[in-house]
């Protein structure tokens, strides 16, 4: 049953990080409006079920009033909420404490901060001051570390990690290792609709039909893309549709990345947008 959704507020960001799952950077389009997010929290009431909602990027700091008046929206309507940052804004310890005080009283229930040396942090970097103060002001907080060994990989991680690791034929990877596709319980929303099971595989289009209807007419059996997946993960998806390299692959992800990518074309509106594939 859906309880999370995850606003991608912009897919905008500071950073172009090398294992980032959307492929963001400072010039990816996709930000949402007000009236945007207010209509994501209508159709999460509407739903029934749904506790949290996260504002996350790309970077959502960037659009800073929008986020805010986002959670107001979302505290207003009874929601639990949490935010994702890079912290890029922390200019100095004092200084985000000005950035985080909306937040605190807006109860928010959970800050992440992506800090470790793929998000370019040092002992130096504006992340650590955001910490610094977030802890001074006891807010909920979280630290996302990535290290190598856990990227997993999707998105540009694909494109720009994978070389040199060690490769395993398709078969490998019998089941999808970290979605219930067949009965999610989060789901990510961008501001063009795409309400993503994954990242950049859509269940259905939430400026064409309600969140409601989506999942009520959503059966990952008859799903092109999820039916493959549940029933033998990707190296069904690839046995299916062709395996996209003769090389191996590193993980499950990795496959499932490459043989989606390879169908862009065929499903553009089960597989998008196209940019979180890498492609414009
Ligand atoms: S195997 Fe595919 S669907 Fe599952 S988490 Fe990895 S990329 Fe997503």
């Amino acid at each position: 049953m859906l309880s999370q959704i995850h606003i991608l507020l912009t897919y905008g960001c500071t950073f172009e990080c090398d294992h980032c799952f959307l492929y963001c950077s400072p010039r990816s389009k996709g930000t949402f409006t007000r009236a945007r997010i207010a209509k994501v929290l209508d159709q999460a009431c509407e739903m029934g079920g749904v506790e949290w909602i996260y504002f996350e990027g790309g970077e959502p700091f960037l659009y800073y009033p929008q986020m805010v008046e986002g959670l107001r929206m979302a505290r207003d309507m009874g929601f639990a909420t949490g935010v994702v940052t890079n912290g890029y804004w922390a200019t100095s310890e004092e200084d985000a404490e000005i950035w985080l005080r909306p937040l605190a009283e807006l109860d928010v229930a959970d800050i992440s901060f992506s800090d470790d040396a793929l998000h370019g942090s040092s002992e130096t970097a504006p992340v650590k001051m955001a910490i610094a103060a977030a802890e001074k002001m006891g807010l909920p907080l979280g630290v996302i570390r990535v290290d190598g060994e856990k990227v997993k990989f999707r998105g540009r991680a694909v494109d720009k990690l994978s070389a040199g690791l060690p490769r395993h034929p398709a078969s490998h990877f019998g089941e999808c290792p970290y979605e219930d596709l067949q009965s999610p319980d989060r789901v990510h929303v961008d501001s063009f609709g795409n309400v993503q099971v994954c990242q950049g595989l859509v269940i259905g289009n939430m400026w064409e039909r309600p969140l409601a209807r989506i999942f009520a007419e959503y059966d990952a059996t008859t799903h092109a893309i999820c039916a493959p997946l549940t029933e033998g993960g990707p190296a069904r998806l690839a046995g299916l549709f062709g395996a996209p390299s003769d090389e191996g692959y590193v993980d499950a992800c990795h496959l499932c990345f490459l043989t989606r990518r390879a169908l862009l074309e065929r499903y553009p509106d089960l597989l998008a947008p196209r940019q979180v594939y890498g492609l414009d």
